[in-house]
C-alpha cells in the first residue's frame, strides 16, 4: 500500500530542503499531484493531508474524475496535449491548461472562455529538447506565440512549462531546465508585469530542477506509486 500522507510530507520536505540550500525561498515553489490513472480516493486522500493542487494529462479521463472530487481550494490544470475537439470540456474543467503549444488553440481556448464567462490561466508549453515527436512549441517561435496569447481576452498568461528529453540521469535535464530559466528571463526583459511560472520537474528530476528555478514541480509517481495503465 502507497502512504500517501507519508509520501507527501517528504516530499514537502525535500522541496523545502532543496530549495534553501539552492538561496530560495520554499514558498516559491509549489507542488503538483499528478493524478492520471488514479482514483479518486487516493485523490482525495491527498486533499485530506493538505495538498491543493492537482494535474490530470488527458481530457477524457478528467471528465470522468474531477467531478467527482470538486473540493474547497482545490486547483486542476491540464498537464497533458489538448486536441482542439476538447478545447470546450477542457475550459470547462480544468483552472489551468500548462499545455498551450499553438496559436489555433489559444485563439479557440480564449473564444470557449469567453463563452463561459472566464478567465484561464495559462503556460506555453516549451518543446525544449526540439523532439519532432512531443508537443510543445519551439523555442525559437515561443517570444511569437507569447503575443499572440497575450493578445487574447480570455487568457492570462503566467508562464511556461516543459518535459525535457526523458534520461535516466536527471543531470541529463539540467542544460534544458536552464534554457527554460533563460526563456522566461528574455520573456520578462521588456515587462513590467514579469512572467512567474516555470513548471518543470517529475519525480526523477524535480530537485535539478528546482535549483534550475522551477516554481512547479509535477510529481505523479513519488507521491501515488507507479503507474498502472
Ligand atoms: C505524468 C506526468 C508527470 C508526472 O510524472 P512522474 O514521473 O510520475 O512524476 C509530470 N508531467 C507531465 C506532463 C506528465 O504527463
Amino acid at each position: 500500500m502507497v502512504d500517501v500522507a507519508a509520501n507527501l510530507r517528504q516530499l514537502r520536505d525535500h522541496i523545502a530542503s532543496i530549495a534553501l540550500r539552492c538561496g530560495r525561498e520554499p514558498a516559491t515553489i509549489r507542488l503538483l499531484a499528478v493524478t492520471k490513472t488514479f482514483p479518486p480516493e487516493v485523490i482525495l486522500e491527498a486533499y485530506q493531508y493538505g495538498q491543493r493542487l492537482f494535474g490530470e494529462s488527458r481530457v477524457q479521463e478528467a471528465e470522468a474524475k474531477i467531478p467527482r472530487i470538486q473540493r474547497d481550494g482545490i486547483e486542476w490544470h491540464l498537464i497533458g496535449h489538448l486536441q482542439s475537439n476538447k478545447v470546450r470540456a477542457a475550459a470547462r474543467l480544468f483552472d489551468s491548461i500548462q499545455s498551450l503549444d499553438s496559436a489555433r488553440l489559444a485563439r479557440k481556448l480564449s473564444r470557449v472562455c469567453g463563452a463561459l464567462n472566464k478567465t484561464l490561466p495559462v503556460l506555453v508549453q516549451v518543446n525544449i529538447g526540439e523532439e519532432p515527436q512531443k508537443h510543445g512549441v519551439f523555442p525559437d517561435r515561443v517570444f511569437e506565440l507569447v503575443q499572440e496569447v497575450e493578445s487574447l481576452p480570455h487568457l492570462q498568461l503566467k508562464g511556461l512549462m516543459a518535459i525535457p528529453p526523458f534520461r535516466e540521469d536527471p543531470e541529463a535535464s539540467r542544460p534544458y531546465f536552464r534554457r527554460m530559466a533563460q526563456l522566461l528571463e528574455q520573456l520578462n526583459r521588456d515587462r513590467s508585469q514579469p512572467l512567474q511560472e516555470l513548471s518543470l520537474g517529475m519525480t526523477h528530476d524535480y530537485p535539478v530542477a528546482i535549483e534550475e528555478g522551477s516554481t512547479l514541480v509535477r510529481i505523479g509517481t513519488a507521491l501515488f506509486g507507479t503507474r498502472h495503465p
